[in-house]
């Protein structure tokens, strides 16, 4: 048998937060050699831990002993909220790090020849990955994709030479990046949506920015030109820089002029063609998915193939089933207000399928796109509140609890014709009802999908 892959032999790692991705990181940084310290704040994070065989100690107490701490995203390391353990990694002197830093390391000491593609910016970032994972595939490249995606880079496969990593970088994972090197970076826009958790706009920016900080002269960087700060962000940068626009013509880059894709060399593809890709915003995606992709050599006509033939995010405005004239959306990943705002400024007129557990200030924020709902059915735990702001304001709903229900009255309204299409997009949390949006919105796929079968 070929000799265990221990790239990590020697290497002390803490690992704080062992959620859905700390635990497998954890587990595969043992299994490459790592002598790993696992922690986690919650009991019963820990106890799975070391059921799994783990080390469990809180690197916090005593001293600190780790040459590097991988921390989990969604745990604050900056003050003043900074977490304990990355307070003492800080005064030990030791890196904290994404699973990123560490599979690109691990990579490096196996496949130096594989290339890492990095996608990030404040909207468009899932898309973007997924759109330029489904052309690689498409076009027979051996890739995987992940990062703040899901799954967890470090519950990636290992490729061999050839292969492609891409990478949805978030701002946290961006902040803890020691050496990797992204052969492409995509920067795609940045607006103050995120600025909550960052501070100010200077911060978020310079975080951002650091896609691009070990990028070489062989490297390329693909640059929104959309928003004056992406933009700008391209003075002084070492790579090769391939401007991309949702809008307007760029020298040397690809954009979009209304829906025809193209560069200086002619038409890449009419986006009409491209379903799933709707709108300038996905223009502009489409537009730095294309940049990438030829960046890493995949021909012309792959990369029209692959943007025609893209299936869309699940639970994200994912059409689901299209019958008797009327169309199932589910866009179960819409936990808010503002997210169910852009899957209704999407649609004429819909039956709206909203509840749960509401966010503060429920669904005033929707007001303004009252006019496109003919009718909402309510399920879960704050259905009543938003009954009040819909008949505050004089729109048709009802209360009908469950998914199921809501479901089936939904589209017995459409195909009375109410509206021409059935928008599951809850503007709140699933956990009353469900383990998550995911689990709420194959549920609705499937009674969607049993519908239309029904009714074909
Ligand atoms: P992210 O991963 O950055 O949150 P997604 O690709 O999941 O982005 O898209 C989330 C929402 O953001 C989409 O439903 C769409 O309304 C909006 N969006 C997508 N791409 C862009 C873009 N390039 N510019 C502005 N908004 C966008």
């Amino acid at each position: 048998p070929p000799p265990p892959f221990t790239p990590f032999l020697g290497a002390r790692i803490a690992v704080v937060g062992l959620g859905r991705a700390g635990l497998p990181a954890a587990l595969r940084l043992a299994e490459w050699g790592a002598e790993v310290e696992a922690w986690d704040d919650g009991e019963t994070a820990r106890k799975a831990a070391e059921e799994a065989g783990l080390t469990v100690r809180n690197p916090a107490e005593g001293k600190f002993r780790a040459d590097a701490l991988l921390l989990s995203p969604g745990i604050p390391h900056i003050l003043p909220k900074s977490h304990p353990a990355a307070a003492a990694a800080r005064k030990a002197g030791a890196p904290i790090l994404c699973d990123a830093e560490f599979l690109y390391r691990a990579v490096l000491a196996s496949h130096a020849g594989a290339r890492f593609v990095g996608v990030t910016g404040t909207n468009g970032k899932s898309t973007t990955t997924a759109l330029i994972h489904h052309i690689l595939t498409g076009a027979g490249r051996p890739a995987q994709v992940g990062g703040n995606l899901g799954p967890a880079a470090l519950g990636l496969k290992m490729l061999g030479s050839d292969g492609v990593y891409t990478l949805e970088m978030s701002s946290y994972m961006l902040e803890r990046i020691a050496t990797l090197r992204f052969n492409v970076a995509v920067m795609l826009n940045l607006s103050a949506d995120h600025l909550d958790r960052h501070g100010d706009m200077a911060g978020y920016a310079a975080a951002k920015a650091r896609i691009f900080a070990r990028q070489t002269a062989d490297d390329v960087a693909v640059l929104g030109q959309d928003d004056a700060m992406t933009a700008a962000m391209g003075r002084g940068l070492k790579p090769r820089i391939v401007p991309i626009s949702g809008t307007t013509a760029q020298k040397g880059g690809i954009w979009a002029a209304g829906r025809i894709l193209r560069d200086e060399a002619g038409v890449i593809l009419d986006l009409n063609d491209a379903p799933t890709l709707p709108g300038s915003h996905n223009a502009q995606n489409a537009a730095a998915a294309s940049a990438a992709c030829f960046a890493l050599g995949v021909a012309r006509d792959q990369v029209a193939a692959g943007l025609r033939s893209y299936p869309g995010l699940p639970h994200r405005q994912e059409r689901v089933a299209e019958t008797g004239g009327v169309l199932f959306v589910n866009d179960s990943k819409a936990t808010n207000a503002d997210s169910t705002a852009r899957a209704l400024a999407s649609y004429d007129r819909v039956v709206l399928i909203a509840g749960g557990t509401a966010k503060e200030g429920g669904i005033d924020s929707l007001v303004p796109l009252f006019p496109r709902i003919a009718k909402a059915f309510l399920i879960g735990r704050d259905a009543p509140i938003l009954a009040k702001t819909l008949a505050e304001h004089g729109v048709a709903h009802e209360i009908v609890g469950m998914l199921d229900a809501a479901t089936r009255a939904a589209a017995d309204a459409a195909f009375a014709g109410a509206a021409p299409v059935v928008l599951l997009s809850p503007a709140c949390a699933s956990w009353d009802q469900f383990t998550g949006f995911d689990a709420r919105g194959d549920r609705f796929r499937d009674l969607a999908r049993a519908i239309a079968e029904e009714h074909a």
